[in-house]
């Protein structure tokens, strides 16, 4: 379901960066999941990563699995709420997020929008359109990968919350941090002569 913005305006397709937010943008909590807003701790690359793209021409769409809702650990009022503080803190910082979806269900309950179900990248495509072939999902987790796959998108692994531990491997095969990645991205907006 769309946390934020309230209402979508219609918009022509764009290079779109989907992000995911725990371990992307945010630190995760060792064994803990965010429960309150004052928990969000940004990673410093963070809104350099995400100023980066936008200004390379991507829209910045945030997908994330909050399965705290259906385990009863947040009410949905407060994953909104910790949504919010997420775009407050980047958006002082200068970067500004366009939409927040997030799958408040549990793994048991066969939803379509759960990562790595691409039912949230469908949800977005409908209120503000993806460039499908210049889009891309960056992930801590092999299903933010295999979300990428199966809705056709690139997918990249970044080298922090969960994957951090895999370090070495990983980046062995080129992957690396957030702000890497922004700065490797296709610049959609530069000026051809
Ligand atoms: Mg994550
Ligand atoms: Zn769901």
């Amino acid at each position: 379901m769309r946390a934020w913005p309230r209402r979508v305006k219609a918009l022509p397709p764009a290079p779109t960066a989907f992000l995911d937010r725990d371990g992307v943008l945010n630190w995760n909590r060792a064994g803990a999941y965010v429960t309150r807003p004052e928990q969000i701790r940004l990673y410093a690359a963070a809104a350099p990563a995400l100023r980066l793209m936008a200004a390379k021409g991507y829209r910045l769409v945030v997908l994330t699995n909050q399965s705290g809702v259906a385990r009863g650990y947040i009410t949905l009022a407060q994953a909104l709420a910790i949504n919010m503080k997420l775009l407050r803190d980047l958006r002082l910082k200068g970067a500004a997020v366009d939409a927040v979806y997030f799958c408040p269900h549990g793994p048991g309950e066969k939803c379509a929008c759960r990562k790595p179900e691409p039912g949230l990248i469908e949800e977005a495509n409908k209120d503000i359109p993806a460039d499908m072939e210049r889009s891309f999902m960056a992930g801590d987790k092999k299903s933010d990968l295999a979300l990428a796959r199966r809705a056709g998108i690139k997918g990249h692994l970044v080298l922090t919350g969960h994957w951090r531990s895999a370090g070495p491997a990983a980046a062995a095969k080129g992957y690396g941090s957030l702000l890497a990645l922004a700065r490797s991205l296709p610049d959609y907006k530069r000026k051809t002569i």
